[in-house]
């Protein structure tokens, strides 16, 4: 039985593994073709001021793919290295030395570059998100130092060839040390940055967005219109108007914008100097001074990336600061937590007993009795919900955010302030403007006004009945809301005032001080302010400023 079901499953796997070999030489396959189409393509479109129909011009973007297809996708992609530029050659120039002259030509250069990428894979992680200034120190070092060695390689091959005379040499190396590296310069580091780039750009609000463009693109238009349009000494006399747009990409989105501005500046640049005819002589001042402005952009990209970081990990920490400064006082939220569920377990107390009453009688009143014991059920429930909304602020200060339509939460807190001190006579009076709604945790903000109206029902205890008044009174100010709450007790002694919020400051024999304190951190959780003033009365008064949704009725 065994052996019968076995076979099958063996043949599936071996389809499976079949199937998988198949769609990774696909892939593989795919990406090459990418590839050299790719390569072939930019040698295309950077194909000017060459020298001698060769790949030797002043600006050499393409071995950037060979880097960064080795540097990011692996070793096996090496055998892609030598096609390309045999295909260039072909499709290109149609091949301008002879095969064996071809064959010797483009593989010293395949070879240099293949090595090159080796020595960078550990570049890898140079993204917006990990670069480091002295990965891109060695970046560009490595390119610059890299090109000088592979074009001193191939120029001697040429003489060696015979293509070339001995006394050329080193005005090819030259062009070619040029155009290989500045255009390496800018391309890799954009193929590796650009996803980091755009999404930072995504980031900033669509103003941002179109701010940032246009500064850009200003720029750019404008120290082009100065370099060539104005000053026709056609040298490169105000090319450091250029550093500005550079910079600019650089401050605002690290390394990934400084990437993508040198590439764009470079192929501005370049197709200029083409469409104004500038002879390889004075093009070459440009590009010298390119590489300057492609090799400063991304080092100063590479430092504000870098700050980023160091501040979103300084965020992060502080984050964490807080966070055990909340676990820290444990002690005290224990404490709080003993005050505010007090209140749900002294009244399932008071009800259970009732209820015991109840049933003892001679002929139980059933429908009082599930009243009863629904308000049991009812405040246990809430005792639970407290307990749960602490556990939630230690752990990580998390709020239910909701809209909350702050007139209705102050009747609610009213009524069960009134509930649970019904041996106090009262006149409580809200009056209440039209309010917009609140974002907020309705169930902490309630334990908010419950603290501040028991405050000001303990301030008026000593009051005869018929005269204690708490008044409490809601307005729309520019962008928040405030409530006061007032009450005509004796007021807050002047030297009580700066100890009010403060934790376990209380002047009631049973008192706590926590109630005030944990207000506080509530409110301001919310973006809002909690503050005492003297009532005009004499007695104390609390505001609660809490900001609204602009224009959100609740
Ligand atoms: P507790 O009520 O447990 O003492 P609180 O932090 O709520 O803790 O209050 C701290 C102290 O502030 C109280 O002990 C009281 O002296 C004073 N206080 C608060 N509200 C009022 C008020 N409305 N009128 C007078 N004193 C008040």
């Amino acid at each position: 039985m065994n052996g019968v079901a076995a076979a099958p499953a063996a043949t599936g796997q071996r389809r499976g593994k079949i199937l998988f070999w198949l769609r990774a030489i696909a892939g593989h396959a795919a990406l090459g073709g990418i590839y050299l189409a790719a390569y072939v393509g930019l040698d295309w479109l950077s194909f000017f001021e060459e020298f001698r129909g060769l790949d030797v011009t002043l600006w050499n973007p393409q071995p950037a793919l060979t880097l960064i297809l080795i540097i990011q996708r692996g070793t096996a992609y090496t055998p892609y290295a030598p096609a390309a530029p045999f295909l260039s050659d072909w499709i290109v120039r149609d091949f301008p030395l002879s095969l064996a002259g071809t064959l010797a030509y483009d593989g010293i250069f395949a070879v240099g570059y293949v090595a090159l990428a080796f020595l960078m894979r550990q570049f890898r992680s140079i993204t917006a998100d990990d670069a480091r200034v002295q990965d891109m120190v060695w970046l560009v070092s490595t390119i610059v130092l890299g090109c000088l060695i592979i074009s001193s390689a191939c120029a001697e091959t040429l003489e060696l060839l015979g293509i070339i005379k001995e006394h050329r040499v080193r005005q090819i190396i030259g062009a070619f040390w040029i155009g290989d590296a500045s255009g390496i310069l800018a391309f890799l580091p954009f193929f590796i940055t650009w996803p980091d780039a755009l999404r930072t750009w995504r980031r900033g609000t669509s103003r941002q967005r179109i701010i940032d463009l246009s500064v850009f693109a200003f720029t750019v238009a404008f120290a082009l219109f100065i370099v060539f349009g104005i000053d026709d000494a056609r040298s490169p006399g105000f090319f450091y108007l250029l550093f500005i747009p550079v910079c600019w990409a650089a401050v605002r989105l690290g390394v990934g914008g400084a990437a993508t501005a040198c590439v764009t500046v470079q192929l501005v640049l370049v197709l200029t100097l083409d469409l104004l005819d500038y002879p390889p002589q004075e093009f070459r001042p440009f590009q010298v001074m390119m590489l300057a402005l492609t090799g400063t952009g991304l080092l100063i990209g590479t430092v504000i990336t870098q700050r980023g970081r160091a501040e979103a990990a300084l965020r992060a920490r502080e984050a964490e600061l807080s966070r055990l400064g909340r676990v820290t006082s444990l002690g005290a939220m224990g404490s709080a937590l003993a005050h505010q569920i007090s209140q749900p377990i002294a009244s399932v107390a008071t009800y259970a007993h009732a209820a015991q009453r109840m049933v003892a009688a001679e002929a139980p009143d059933l429908g009082r009795l599930n009243e009863v014991l629904s308000n049991i059920a009812g405040d246990a429930r809430r005792a639970g919900e407290i307990l749960r909304r602490l556990r939630d602020f230690i752990a990580h200060g998390g709020q239910q955010t909701q809209s909350i339509d702050v007139t209705a939460l102050l009747q609610r807190s009213v009524r069960t302030a009134r509930e649970s001190e019904s041996g106090h006579v009262l006149d409580i009076r809200l009056r209440a403007a039209l309010l917009p709604a609140v974002m907020g945790d309705e169930l902490q903000l309630e334990q908010v006004f419950l603290n501040l109206l028991r405050n000001a029902i303990d301030a008026t205890a000593q009051i005869p009945a018929g005269r204690r008044r708490i008044a409490i009174e809601t307005t729309a100010t520019d962008g928040a809301v405030e409530i006061a709450i007032e009450d005509n007790g004796a007021g807050i002694a002047a030297n009580f005032e700066p100890l009010l919020f403060e934790p376990f400051e209380t002047t009631k024999a049973t008192g706590m001080g926590l109630g005030l304190s944990i207000s506080r951190q509530i409110v301001e959780s919310h973006g809002g302010k909690l503050w005492y003033e003297r009532g005009e009365g004499g007695g104390a008064r609390f505001v609660v400023r809490l900001p609204s949704v602009k224009g959100a009725l609740p």
